[in-house]
C-alpha cells in the first residue's frame, strides 16, 4: 500500500517487510531501485517535478525519518513507521551475503567508499566488494565511471552522492550499469567508513537521530530549521480537508 505524503508515495512496510521486498528486487530480473526520502527531500520535492517524478517511480519508497511518520500521522494516514536507510542498507548487505553477491560502493569524499568496502567485507565475508569509486567525479567521467561499474558487474549499488544527486544519477544511470538493485543512501558510506558515527541506540529508539546530528555537524542547523515545515505543510492540508478523514 502507498501513502501519499505530501506528494511522495512511500510504502507502507515494516523494517523486516522492506527487507524482504530488498532482497525480493535483489534476486529478480532487470534493474530497480530504492529511495529512502526524509522530509528534506520532501521540500526538495515540492520544487523539483523531476526528483519527484524519481522519488515515485522507485521499486521501494521508504520513510527515512521520524518527520515524515509524523507527517503521514498527520495527515491520518499513518505508516507502519520508520525504516532507515542505515537499517535497510545493513538488510541488503546481509542478503547480499547470504547469496554470494556483488556490492559496488558509489559516492562520499575520496577514500571513504574503499575504506567502507574494507570493513563491509570484514563483516560480510560471503559477499564481493567489487569495486568504488568516489562521489565528486565531473559531467565528463560520468561514461568512466559507469564503463569500470559495469565492468565490475555489481548486483547491488549503494549510490551515496547526497539528494537529489544521487536519485538523479540512479534514474538516468541505474539501468546501464547491469546491477539489479541500487539504493540512494546519502551518507551512509561516511558511517560504514566510520567517519560519521550512527546516533547511539538511545537517540535510534526515540527517533532523534537528527538532533544528535546536530551536535556533531552544527553547520546543518539551517537546513534543519526547515524541517517542522513539513510538519506544518502535512497539518493545514488536514485542516483544509485535503488528507484522510
Ligand atoms: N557527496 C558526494 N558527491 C557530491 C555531494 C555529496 O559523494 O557531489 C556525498 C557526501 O560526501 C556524503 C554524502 O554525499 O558522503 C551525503 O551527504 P549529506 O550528508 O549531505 O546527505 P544526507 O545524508 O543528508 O542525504
Amino acid at each position: 500500500m502507498k501513502i501519499d505524503v505530501l506528494g511522495v508515495n512511500f510504502d507502507s512496510l515494516t523494517p523486516d517487510e522492506a527487507a524482504r521486498r530488498g532482497a525480493e528486487l535483489l534476486a529478480a530480473p532487470g534493474f530497480h531501485y530504492a529511495v529512502t526520502p526524509n522530509p528534506e527531500f520532501l521540500l526538495t520535492a515540492e520544487r523539483d517535478d523531476l526528483f519527484r517524478s524519481i522519488l515515485n517511480g522507485a521499486d521501494l519508497v521508504l520513510p527515512d525519518g521520524i518527520g515524515v511518520v509524523y507527517s503521514a500521522k498527520l495527515l491520518g494516514t499513518p505508516l507502519q513507521g520508520r525504516v532507515t536507510g542505515v537499517g535497510f542498507a545493513a538488510d541488503m548487505l546481509a542478503a547480499l551475503n547470504e547469496t554470494g553477491g556483488r556490492l559496488f560502493l558509489l559516492g562520499a569524499k575520496p577514500g571513504v567508499a574503499e575504506e567502507a568496502g574494507r570493513r563491509i567485507a570484514a563483516q560480510y565475508p560471503a559477499l564481493t566488494v567489487c569495486g568504488t569509486q568516489d562521489g565528486y567525479f565531473s559531467e565528463e567521467e560520468n561514461d568512466r565511471v559507469l564503463q569500470t561499474i559495469r565492468d565490475a558487474a555489481p548486483d547491488l549499488i549503494f549510490v551515496c552522492l547526497g539528494a537529489p544527486k544521487q536519485e538523479k544519477w540512479i534514474a538516468r544511470f541505474g539501468p546501464q550499469t547491469g546491477a539489479h538493485l541500487a539504493v540512494g543512501l546519502g551518507g551512509v558510506l561516511d558511517v560504514y567508513a566510520g567517519v560519521a558515527q550512527r546516533a547511539p541506540e538511545a537517540y535510534q529508539k526515540l527517533g532523534i537521530e537528527w538532533l544528535y546530528r546536530l551536535t556533531k555537524e552544527p553547520k546543518r542547523i539551517g537546513r534543519m530549521a526547515r524541517l517542522p515545515l513539513v510538519l506544518v505543510k502535512a497539518a493545514k492540508l488536514r485542516v483544509s480537508g485535503k488528507g484522510a478523514d
